[in-house]
């Protein structure tokens, strides 16, 4: 969210510093699938901003040597009622502005040799990108750096921020004419008021957690991004499909153990050959310092039911946190004059960010 607003200042006209009190950047925007996901997003504005971004990751891409591979993605159905709801998506979707149509099993296996047998059907949408997010993080600020004249300061925290000024942990004082807080899950630092009156109309955090595999052996790819119905649960996107609540209702009495971490399964792959597997949800007051090997165990319990890979070996084991506002795309606040509050993009930030920040300073303009 920082480095889109950095871009997005500089952009018209701005002299801009970002501050990161990390040595490198540690947090959310390092830690996702690097999934840029437009089919999540509902239609009308959320979709729109969505694909501004993916606009905005393509010309980064471009411009700065990353990785921005326009990969789209498969939801895969194995169930009668997952294939009802896609059918029912893709009949409305491309009206909306969605880029979705439906795959036979054999059409799916052409496009993911990842996909597990069984396969009712798919859904495919074209709009998806995939990016290293590390990769992606450390990489667009060099590029705003040497390229567009950004000033960062890493390792620096910022302790207070009043309009006009800014104080960070080192007893530096900075002048501003306008401070972008863009601090992720941390609500304590800055505002810790706004925060908690935010946290009253539901701004929370939340814990996913995520595992990667080594890079598959002799260049195995899966191909697009793969998600299975019981993500269709997960993204606002699919309730504009009367029979969603079929699918819901289903995995429910089925699987209570799925909704009880809000656990969806989902597969992208980095450039190194790494397949990035996730995810669960567990909410602020659930959230534990440490991982649940339950949690790990039934992700890999689905995620095994719906892809196969060569090799299954975990190589790495971590989680993330961000902050979500259900009530927006973003929780936009104001302390202030010229200070703007700018977090909660939820399981969306890598998707929404760059648009969001566009929006945000075309109409400042
Ligand atoms: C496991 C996981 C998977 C996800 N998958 C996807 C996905 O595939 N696609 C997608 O679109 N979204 C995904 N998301 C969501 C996305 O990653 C987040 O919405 C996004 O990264 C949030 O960005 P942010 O800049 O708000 O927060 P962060 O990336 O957390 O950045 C906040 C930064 O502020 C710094 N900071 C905080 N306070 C201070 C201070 N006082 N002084 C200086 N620095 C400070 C922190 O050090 C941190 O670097 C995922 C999230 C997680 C956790």
């Amino acid at each position: 969210m920082g480095l889109a607003h950095a871009w997005a200042a500089v952009d018209r006209g701005w002299k801009v510093t970002v501050f990161e009190r990390g040595r490198v950047a540690e947090g959310a925007s390092i830690r996702n699938f690097g999934m840029v996901w437009p089919v999540g997003q509902t239609a009308g504005e959320p979709l729109a901003t969505a694909l501004t971004s993916r606009t905005r990751w393509l010309q980064l891409a471009a411009e700065a040597g990353l990785r921005a591979d326009p990969v789209g993605s498969i939801h895969i159905a194995r169930r009668e009622d997952e294939w009802t709801v896609f059918r029912e998506f893709a009949a409305r979707g491309p009206d909306l502005g969605y880029d979705v149509k439906l795959l036979t099993p054999a059409e799916v296996k052409e496009r993911s040799p990842a996909v597990a047998d069984g396969v009712i059907g798919g859904l495919w949408s074209g709009s998806e990108l995939a990016v290293d997010p590390p990769a992606a993080v450390a990489g667009a600020a060099r590029w705003l750096a040497e390229r567009r004249g950004v000033a960062f300061q890493f390792g620096t925290a910022v302790t207070t921020v009043e309009t006009g000024t800014v104080r960070t942990a080192d007893g530096h004082t900075w002048s501003c004419d306008r401070a972008v807080i863009c601090g992720g899950s941390d609500f304590e630092t800055l505002f810790p008021a706004e925060f908690q009156q935010a946290q009253r109309s539901g701004l929370t955090r939340c814990k996913l957690q995520m595992l990667a595999t080594g890079p598959q052996p002799r260049g195995f790819r899966i191909g697009p991004h793969l998600a299975g119905g019981l993500t269709l649960r997960h993204y606002k996107a699919f309730e504009i499909c009367p029979s969603l609540a079929a699918v819901r209702e289903r995995v429910t009495a089925e699987a209570p153990e799925l909704d009880r971490y809000g656990i969806h399964v989902m597969a992208s792959q980095d450039a190194a050959g790494r397949v990035i597997l996730g995810d669960s949800h567990e909410y602020d007051a659930e959230m534990s310092p440490f991982d649940s090997g339950e949690i790990e165990g039934l992700m890999l319990r689905e995620l095994r039911q719906l892809i196969d890979l060569p090799d299954w070996t975990i190589e790495r084991r971590w989680h993330g946190v961000y902050a979500k506002y259900p009530a927006a795309l973003q929780l936009a606040v104001e302390p202030m004059p010229e200070i703007w509050i700018r977090t909660g993009p939820g399981g969306a930030g890598m998707t929404l960010a760059f648009g969001l920040a566009e929006r945000e300073w075309d109409k400042a303009a």
